[in-house]
């Protein structure tokens, strides 16, 4: 049965991984070959550690979740204008 801090660590990479704001990503930190955020590890192994966790549909959900809000988050700061 796994923890519930380990569920939430997971969670946490994927998060980590879809950053409102540009950053910095360089090779995974597990050697997958995929791009991770600061190094660490990348949205490909944090989702395979909640699926393994939890299960895939879970972890696909969440990570669609994820994806989605932020796309959103982008159209709504797009109605903004820079100047006053
Ligand atoms: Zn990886």
């Amino acid at each position: 049965m796994p923890t519930e801090p380990a569920i939430r660590e997971a969670m946490r990479l994927i998060w980590r991984n879809l950053p409102e704001a540009p950053s910095t990503f360089s090779a995974c930190s597990r050697g997958c070959g995929q791009g991770g955020r600061g190094g660490g590890p990348c949205l490909n192994c944090a989702q395979a550690d909640l699926a393994r966790l939890t299960n895939d549909f879970y972890a696909g959900q969440y990570v669609a979740a994820v994806l989605n809000l932020r796309r959103i988050e982008r159209e709504l700061i797009a109605f903004s204008s820079t100047t006053p």
